[in-house]
């Protein structure tokens, strides 16, 4: 495994790169959820790219970029361990030098989820993700589901600017708990930690209840609250039911649609979602 800082020694590898690219862009401190990206796209192209970058221009000004978990010896480990053959660890001054003052928008797809919580935040998402994409020329890119409004946001990105980039979205890998895996849950003490699994429960209480055929949205969401808010730390950020395509609020459920939630436990902010179809 090639670990690689500067952005035309990237472009340069990339070019002498034959066959399928499959690219996970990370912001770093790895887990398994970052690997299962990573395992996909060593099973189906050639040649497996992960970026590291913690992207400043996707933070909000009060948000955690400073305490970020880093560790990049044991991301790299772990990485070349998963079968990664470069990791591109770029510098955030090359990536956003003096004068630099271009930004991709998404138009509607962030009005709801964390995009009504975090302005500003899939203008940096997307606008990162766009410059990897063309440092790198993957033919495929892996996201996880975890993130489902950005990667609803990027996939649209993907065909709105005809990107020769073919999109996987790969589902959640949870703790053995139910918890789901994030860089983020760290920040948990114990007790959080104990807390943040009414997320997950919330979630499988939800699709049992679909299942079982109820399809009013009021009636989920008012379930799912009820399951999160019985743990004392849990504050709920947002709670909705959107439809899959245009991530709008939905009253009932006729379609392909998304539960999907934020709450902060303590000062941890935490998401979670699931696909009902
Ligand atoms: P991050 O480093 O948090 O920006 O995440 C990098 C990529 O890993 C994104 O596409 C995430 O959606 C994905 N990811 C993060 N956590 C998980 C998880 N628990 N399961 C699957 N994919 C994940």
């Amino acid at each position: 495994m090639h670990v690689i800082s500067s952005i035309s020694d990237m472009i340069e590898t990339r070019n002498a790169l034959k066959g399928s690219v499959g690219f996970v862009p990370t912001m770093g401190y790895l887990h398994r959820g970052h690997l299962s990206l990573v395992e996909a796209a060593r099973k189906q192209t050639d040649n497996v790219v992960a970026s590291i970058f913690v992207n400043p221009t996707q933070f909000g000004p009060n948000e955690d970029l400073d305490s970020y978990p880093r560790n990049f010896e044991r991301d790299e480990k772990m990485a070349e361990e998963a079968g990664v053959d470069f990791i591109f660890y770029p510098d955030k001054q090359d990536m956003y030098p003096e004068g630099y003052a271009s930004y991709v928008v998404p138009e509607g797809l962030d009005n709801h989820l964390c995009g009504a919580k975090r302005p500003g935040h899939f203008r940096g998402v997307m606008t990162i993700v766009l410059k990897l994409f063309n440092i790198i020329r993957p033919t495929d890119g892996y996201f996880g589901q975890k993130d489902i409004q950005q990667a609803r946001i990027l996939e649209q990105m993907v065909t709105d600017f005809h990107l020769p980039v073919r999109m996987h979205i790969e589902p959640i890998v949870r703790e053995r708990d139910g918890l789901a895996m994030s860089s983020r849950n760290v920040y948990l003490n114990p007790d959080e930690r104990k807390q943040s699994v009414c997320l997950s429960r919330a979630i499988r209480l939800v699709e049992t209840r679909f299942r079982a055929g109820q399809r009013d949205t009021a009636v989920l969401l008012s379930e799912a609250e009820k399951e999160i808010q019985r743990q004392a730390s849990s504050k709920i950020d947002y709670i909705e039911l959107v439809d899959y395509h245009t991530l709008e609020p939905i009253h009932r459920i006729t379609d392909r649609a998304v539960l999907a939630c934020a709450v902060y436990f303590g000062h941890t902010r935490l998401i979670d979602n699931t696909i009902l179809e």
